[in-house]
């Protein structure tokens, strides 16, 4: 029973949250406990960057500034990373997408019949994100950076949770506490709208 998801049929969601919110480690227990592909626009990003693709090259610049990187683009990596058979057959969570409306609107676009079960958004006050952001020291962690960051989260991640709550389908997580605390809350909040 550790991948109930196996047992029914493929669950698919999103997890929202600051950066800093602890969104990887949790991505992480939700993957094991639905046995769900883990889909981070982030780290697909730094993927690119890493191997010196043209995209990565484009979308360095922007990830350095603490920007964001062109709705075009990440709609076209999600595109196609979606189309692929483990995400069809085991469900995903998606992290760090989507961060706009248009990205909102284009990810219901390419799910077409396939609704999301579930909308999350572990919520992490701004002092707390900051100091952890400053703590972990990565490339992007300057303090402009961070600021940035969370700036554009506000102004344009914000109205997409406000997006997804207008249509019944987000679930505010607290995401201060333990670890484990914090994935009970989560796979509780999950289990109940999937449920739905
Ligand atoms: P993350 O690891 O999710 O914090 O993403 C790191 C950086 O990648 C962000 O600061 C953005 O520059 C870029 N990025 C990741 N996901 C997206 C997205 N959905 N839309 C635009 N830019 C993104």
């Amino acid at each position: 029973m550790n991948n109930p998801s196996s047992a029914s049929r493929p669950v698919r969601m999103v997890i929202f949250g600051r950066q800093g919110a602890g969104k990887g480690t949790q991505c992480v227990r939700l993957v094991e406990h639905f046995g769900v592909v883990h889909i981070s626009t982030g780290d697909m990003l730094r993927g690119a960057v890493a191997a010196g693709t043209e995209m990565g090259k484009a979308a360095k610049a922007v990830m350095d500034v603490g920007d964001l990187v062109s709705d075009e683009i990440i709609l076209g990596i999600v595109r196609e990373r979606l189309a692929e058979g483990d995400c069809r057959t085991r469900g995903f969570v998606l992290d760090g997408f989507p961060r706009t409306i248009a990205q909102a609107e284009g990810l219901v676009m390419i799910l077409g019949e396939d609704e999301l079960h579930a909308v999350v958004d572990l919520d992490v006050p701004l002092d707390e994100v900051t100091a952890r952001m400053k703590a972990r020291g990565r490339d992007d962690d300057t303090d402009e950076g961070i600021a940035r960051r969370l700036e554009l989260y506000e102004k344009e991640t914000r109205p997409v949770l406000d997006w997804f709550a207008d249509r019944d389908l987000l679930v505010t997580v607290d995401g201060l506490g333990s670890e484990t605390d914090i994935t009970d809350r989560l796979l509780s909040a999950i289990a109940t709208a999937v449920a739905r």
